[in-house]
C-alpha cells in the first residue's frame, strides 16, 4: 500500500519549486515530480534580468538550479519521473508515474505551459540563437536589429509592439491577410512606425548557421518563395498549457488553462494550481513563483481544515504570513 503524502507537487518550474520551498518549510514533506525536462520554461531562456534579487542577470537554467537546491535543502523529495495519470476523483488523490502509484492528500498542479512553435528543424537549431518565443525574456538582446514576428493574434501584436523598444524594425509575418488580434492591439501595432506587415506568408526555413540571418518565406497565395534579412525571429503563435493529464477531472477554461477560484483553489477541494498552467495573461517567472507560494499556503490551510473540520478558518488568502 502506497504511503499517503500530505502534498504532491506536479511540475518543477518556478511555481512548483516555490510551492515546494513553502510546503517543506511548513513540515509538509512535499513530494515533487520534475519530469524529464526539469526546470520548466526558464531553462530555455538565456539571461533573466527581471527576476527580483539579481542586480546582475542570472542565466535561466542557473536560476532554476538554485530554486531546486533551495527546495531540496528544506527536505522536498524530488522524483525525476513523468507523471502518466492522475485520479483526482478519489481522495486521497492518486498519481501514477512510471508504473508506480502515489497517494496524496493535496495536489499542486504546476505543470506550466509551452509556447507553440512552427516545428521547423532550422527553428529548433537556432532557438536561443536569434529564435525566441518570449519577447519579454529576450527582446533586450536585439537592440537596433531587424526582427520578424510570426503570428496574427494578440500575442504577436504584443510581442511586436514590445520589440520596437529595441529593434530597428519589426515585420509581422502572418499566414492570412487578416489579423486575429483584438482591434485595440491591431490598431496599436498598425500605428507604430517601426512595425510593418507581410501578409499571406509562412516561414519555410530559418536561415543562419551560428545565428539567425534571415527567413525563407512562402507566399501561400502565389506559391513563390523569397528571403528576408533579419537578425531575430520571434514566434508569437500562442501558448499551450500542459493540462492533458487533468482533462475531464479539474475544471479547465475553454483555452485549456486550469480554472482557479479563490487564490489557487481549483474546482476540486484539495487540488491547487499555480503558475502558467492557470495563467494565460502574466506568464512571468516572478508571478509563477508568487502563485506557487500561494498554492503551498492554500494547501497548508486545506490540510488544517481536514484535521479540524469543526474549526472555522479564515479564507486561504488571509492565512498567508511571512516565514
Ligand atoms: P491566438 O490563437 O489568438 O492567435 C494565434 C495566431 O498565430 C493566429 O493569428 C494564427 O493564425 C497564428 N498561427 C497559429 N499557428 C500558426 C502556425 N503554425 N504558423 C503560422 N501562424 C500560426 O493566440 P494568442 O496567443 O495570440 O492569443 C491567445 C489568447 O490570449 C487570446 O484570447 C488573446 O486575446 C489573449 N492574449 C491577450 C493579450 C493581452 O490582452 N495583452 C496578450 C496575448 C494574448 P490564424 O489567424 O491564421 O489562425
Amino acid at each position: 500500500m502506497a504511503e499517503t503524502r500530505k502534498v504532491v507537487i506536479l511540475g518543477s518550474g518556478a511555481a512548483g519549486l516555490t510551492a515546494a520551498v513553502y510546503a517543506a518549510r511548513a513540515n509538509l514533506e512535499p513530494l515533487l515530480f520534475e519530469g524529464h525536462q526539469p526546470g520548466g520554461q526558464l531553462t530555455i531562456t538565456t539571461e533573466v534580468e527581471n527576476y527580483p534579487g539579481f542586480a546582475e542577470a542570472i542565466m535561466g537554467p542557473d536560476l532554476m538550479a538554485r530554486m531546486r537546491a533551495q527546495a531540496a535543502r528544506f527536505g522536498t523529495e524530488i522524483v525525476t519521473a513523468e507523471v502518466e495519470s492522475v485520479n483526482l476523483k478519489v481522495h486521497p488523490f492518486e498519481i501514477c508515474a512510471e508504473g508506480k502509484r502515489y497517494l496524496a492528500q493535496t495536489v499542486i498542479i504546476a505543470t506550466g505551459a509551452k509556447a507553440k512553435l512552427l516545428g521547423l528543424k532550422s527553428e529548433a537549431k537556432l532557438m536561443g540563437h536569434g529564435v525566441s518565443a518570449c519577447a519579454t525574456c529576450d527582446g533586450y538582446f536585439f537592440k537596433n536589429m531587424r526582427i520578424a514576428v510570426v503570428g496574427g493574434g494578440d500575442t504577436a501584436m504584443e510581442e511586436a509592439t514590445f520589440l520596437t523598444k529595441f529593434a530597428s524594425h519589426v515585420t509581422v509575418l502572418h499566414r492570412r491577410d487578416e489579423l486575429r488580434a483584438s482591434k485595440i492591439m491591431q490598431e496599436r501595432a498598425k500605428a507604430n512606425p517601426k512595425i510593418s506587415f507581410q501578409w499571406n506568408v509562412e516561414v519555410e526555413e530559418v536561415l543562419g548557421n551560428e545565428h539567425v540571418t534571415g527567413v525563407k518565406l512562402l507566399d501561400v497565395k502565389t506559391g513563390k518563395t523569397s528571403t528576408m534579412d533579419v537578425e531575430g525571429l520571434f514566434i508569437g503563435i500562442g501558448h499551450m498549457p500542459n493540462t492533458k493529464l487533468f482533462e475531464g477531472q479539474v475544471e479547465l477554461h475553454a483555452n485549456g488553462y486550469v480554472r482557479t477560484f479563490t487564490g489557487t483553489r481549483t474546482s476540486i477541494p484539495g487540488v491547487f494550481a499555480a503558475g502558467d498552467v492557470q495563467d494565460s495573461v502574466y506568464r512571468q517567472a516572478v508571478t509563477a513563483a508568487g502563485s506557487g507560494c500561494m498554492a503551498a499556503l492554500d494547501a497548508e490551510r486545506y490540510l488544517e481544515e481536514l484535521k479540524h473540520p469543526s474549526h472555522a478558518l479564515p479564507p486561504a488568502v488571509e492565512g498567508a504570513r511571512s516565514r
